[in-house]
């Protein structure tokens, strides 16, 4: 048994404080983050990690010579918090920003062949900025074109605040604003699916806004894409580790929680195999299914409402080739199955070759697909897009399922996600799932951990770190 009783080194003159400690369950980016932030603050700090690894769902595997991420994962300039995370570890240099919004697109739809566009911004103030780029964009008609700028002043006028939002659905809004079948799949979904993990027709209009609005419509750079140049492993699990040892937490890895309980002096007792470890402040930042689990009763007025915040699947297919056969480090696609193509090869640590990950959101469809049936559709559609592939040898070819990868986005999710504060005192939530007004991200992971730190900072009356990240108004 562990009983953290020592006492904080008391200033010159000043009395001696007793020691204040806290466990985090879960060492995904919200328990790290919550971790740190309550360690920063002078809390002695346990993390609590079932997995053999820190990261949890991102972070990347060996297989032979390649690092491989589980998933490709972005992030925008508008993630204050996730960059925030990245300076708080020292990995910001690793994971790098675009200096400017640049997607190209490939639409395979076009009978001339494929055709390229791009979501470009401009140096402009918004909504100027993304002015040009739509005006410009092949893969809508010019009437598409001036009713998704209608669209998207509409969107930018919706109150984040009004809880309306959540009960309707982005597909149906976007279609009482005008929005062509086209218009959805060129534009809305390409970006949509990719952050909502949702079509629109399945998508809050609440979350949509959000990302809409935040991304596209407040800050000209705000969209400008981040992706790891380094195996997310590196900065999730390694990074993250040296940091959280510099904070002084103690860390432990392959150590699933059983259960949390209280005693009558508002004590908090967490349970792993072998060992009863107590604290005054416990942080779950575990899954909503997990959280469920291991919420004392009464911790939530209708604990069950966390199995109503359904899942969504991403999956990953990834692809050697002997030779290089794409020249840019990503691109989005139209006309074919294929969403997101990535140059994964310099981060891999591939000498020869060249490795794509094709990222597949909202995957419902073909998480459970056999290998044999994923390589017989997809490499057809690589050489449709890539010409370069069709004399190129494949030297592997797997894919990666998330089945559970992010909350799904569905119109009501909102009134299901709790906040940070349990009426367990003591007792706080995180996850990328709970009240954060983001859709399933690193960022909202990030917030969440944030979130929770700031209320048992509150509660232990202690001041929060000075350089932890500040919530800014929202868009
Ligand atoms: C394939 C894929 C692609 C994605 N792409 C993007 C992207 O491009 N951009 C983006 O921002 N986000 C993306 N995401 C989402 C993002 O990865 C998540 O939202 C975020 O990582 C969630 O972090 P979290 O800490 O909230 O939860 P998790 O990462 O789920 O962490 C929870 C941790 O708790 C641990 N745990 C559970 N039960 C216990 C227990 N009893 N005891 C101890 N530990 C326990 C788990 O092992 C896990 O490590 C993607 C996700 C996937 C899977």
């Amino acid at each position: 048994m562990t009983d953290d009783s020592r006492s904080d080194e008391p200033l010159a003159g000043m009395p001696r404080r007793p020691a204040r400690s806290a466990v985090v369950i879960g060492g995904g980016l919200a328990g790290i983050t919550a971790a740190l932030a309550l360690a920063d603050a002078g809390i002695r700090v346990t993390l609590l990690e079932g997995r053999p690894r820190l990261g949890g769902l991102a972070f990347s595997f060996q297989r032979g010579e390649l690092t491989v991420d589980n998933g490709q994962h972005v992030y925008l300039r508008c993630c204050t918090a996730y960059r925030w995370f990245l300076d708080r570890i020292e990995g910001t240099a690793l994971a790098p920003l675009q200096d400017r919004l640049d997607v190209p697109v490939l639409d395979l739809d076009k009978p001339e062949g494929r055709r390229l566009g791009r979501l470009r911004r401009d140096p402009l103030p918004v909504p100027l900025h993304l002015g040009r780029s739509l005006a410009t964009y092949p893969h809508l008609s010019l009437a598409e074109r001036a009713k998704v700028g209608r669209a998207a002043l509409a969107l930018k006028g919706l109150d984040l605040a009004d809880p309306t939002l959540d009960t309707q659905d982005f597909g149906s809004w976007l279609a009482a604003h005008g929005q062509s079948a086209r218009a959805v799949e060129a534009l809305w979904d390409l970006v949509g699916v990719a952050t909502l993990n949702a079509v629109a027709g399945d998508a809050s209009l609440g979350l949509a806004a959000m990302v809409f609005k935040t991304g596209l419509l407040s800050d000209p750079g705000a969209a400008d894409i981040g992706w790891a140049h380094v195996p997310l492993g590196e900065l999730h699990d390694r990074l993250a580790r040296k940091a959280l040892d510099s904070a002084g937490v103690r860390t432990e890895v392959r150590t699933r929680v059983t259960s949390i309980s209280t005693d009558e002096n508002g004590r908090w007792s967490v349970q792993v195999p072998g060992e009863t470890l107590r604290a005054d402040a416990v942080v779950l930042a575990v899954p909503q299914r997990e959280a469920h689990d291991l919420l004392p009763a009464g911790a939530l007025d209708n604990v069950d409402q966390l199995l109503g915040i359904g899942t969504a699947p991403i999956l990953n297919v990834h692809v050697v080739y002997d030779r290089k056969v794409l020249g840019r480090p990503f691109f989005a696609a139209l006309g074919t199955p294929i969403q997101w193509v990535f140059d994964r090869t310099a981060a891999s640590g591939l000498r020869e070759g060249q490795y794509l990950a094709l990222s597949q959101s909202a995957a419902q469809d073909e998480i459970d697909a056999p290998v044999a049936v994923l390589r017989e559709r997809y490499l057809p559609e690589l050489e449709r897009l890539l010409p370069a592939t069709r004399g190129a040898e494949v030297k592997d070819f797997f894919v990666t399922r998330e089945r559970t990868a992010t909350f799904a986005p569905t119109p009501g999710v909102g009134r299901l996600r709790p906040g940070a504060r349990t009426k367990a005192p003591g007792l706080y939530l995180a996850g990328a799932w709970t009240a954060t007004g983001w859709p399933a991200t690193m960022e909202s992971a990030v917030r969440s951990g944030v979130s929770a730190a700031d209320a048992a900072l509150s509660a232990l009356g202690r001041p929060r770190p000075s350089d932890l990240f500040e919530f800014e108004e929202a868009a």
